[in-house]
């Protein structure tokens, strides 16, 4: 059985289909998810839509992409919120938060009002014993500069879909930080990913589809990922880390439900 570590089941492009999508991904035996969460307005509503779908798990975090579409006034709001919604929506992680020097690239946030907010969250991991989930796009120094001064959390952290080179690996995992790598590493172009999935420890590995993000083989109109495609981002680290695909499901499935404290049935 095989646990998808990111992926936006919530998102719209589901809303025709959710529970299908699921279904599908279920049959192919990925029976666990992690929906991260991105805003406060779909905090509640991501607790709501998943409640009846078996085997997912979600967090509650301000993605920096909607520090763009909202005001410092609502995060601070929101960041007040967080604790008691994670306690009350029964989420299981802090996330998904991060740093993207893209988006201050573009005109977003400058990366330095990110770091401000993705500080409140590792606060609030912090108090609230839950693991963080990361998005670090562009920003690796950053991202260590800041973690390194602050030292590991209780729970540790997961940086999703991977980005950074297979040097930095060891500088996180010692901070408790686990790797997820997604439909990216399908690609033998991705020498970088590639490199970064033959580096990172056993019990710090994690698979990812990111749906419906990242669709395999490139986006475009009408193109949507979706949690299924596991396997296929599964067989490719299976065949770069030289292990048999059942021993890389057990292994992931355990690290992820580790990290999220997700009590479902052992495969
Ligand atoms: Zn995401």
């Amino acid at each position: 059985m095989w646990f998808d570590s990111h992926c936006h089941l919530d998102f719209a492009s589901f809303d025709g289909d959710r529970a299908a999508v699921w279904d599908r991904a279920q049959r192919l035996g990925v029976d666990g998810a992690f929906v991260p969460g991105v805003s406060p307005a779909q905090w509640r509503r991501v607790a709501r839509q998943l409640a009846g779908l078996p085997g997912l798990c979600w967090g509650v975090g301000l993605h920096p992409y909607h520090l763009e579409e909202s005001t410092p006034a609502h995060w601070r709001q929101a960041l007040d919120s967080l604790p008691q919604c994670y306690r009350q929506l029964g989420a299981c992680a802090v996330g998904e938060c991060g740093l993207d020097a893209r988006l201050a690239k573009r005109g977003g946030p400058d990366l330095e009002v990110q770091v401000g907010v993705l500080e409140a969250h590792l606060d609030i991991a912090r108090l609230l014993g839950a693991p963080i989930v990361v998005h670090v796009v562009g920003a690796h120094g950053r991202m260590l500069q800041l973690l390194e001064r602050r030292g590991p959390l209780p729970a540790g952290g997961i940086l999703h879909s991977y980005s950074g080179s297979a040097e930095l690996v060891p500088r996180y995992a010692r901070l408790g930080f686990s790797f997820g790598f997604g439909g990216a590493v399908v690609s033998d172009r991705a020498r970088r990913a590639r490199d970064s999935v033959r580096r990172v420890e056993p019990q710090q590995l994690l698979l990812e589809t990111d749906a419906p993000d990242q669709p395999i083989g490139g986006g475009g109109p009408g193109r949507r990922n979706e949690p299924a495609a596991l396997l296929q981002v599964a067989e490719t680290v299976a065949s770069l880390r030289n292990i048999p695909l059942d021993a890389l499901a057990e292994s992931t499935r355990a690290n992820a439900l580790r990290l999220f404290g997700v009590g479902m049935a052992a495969a």
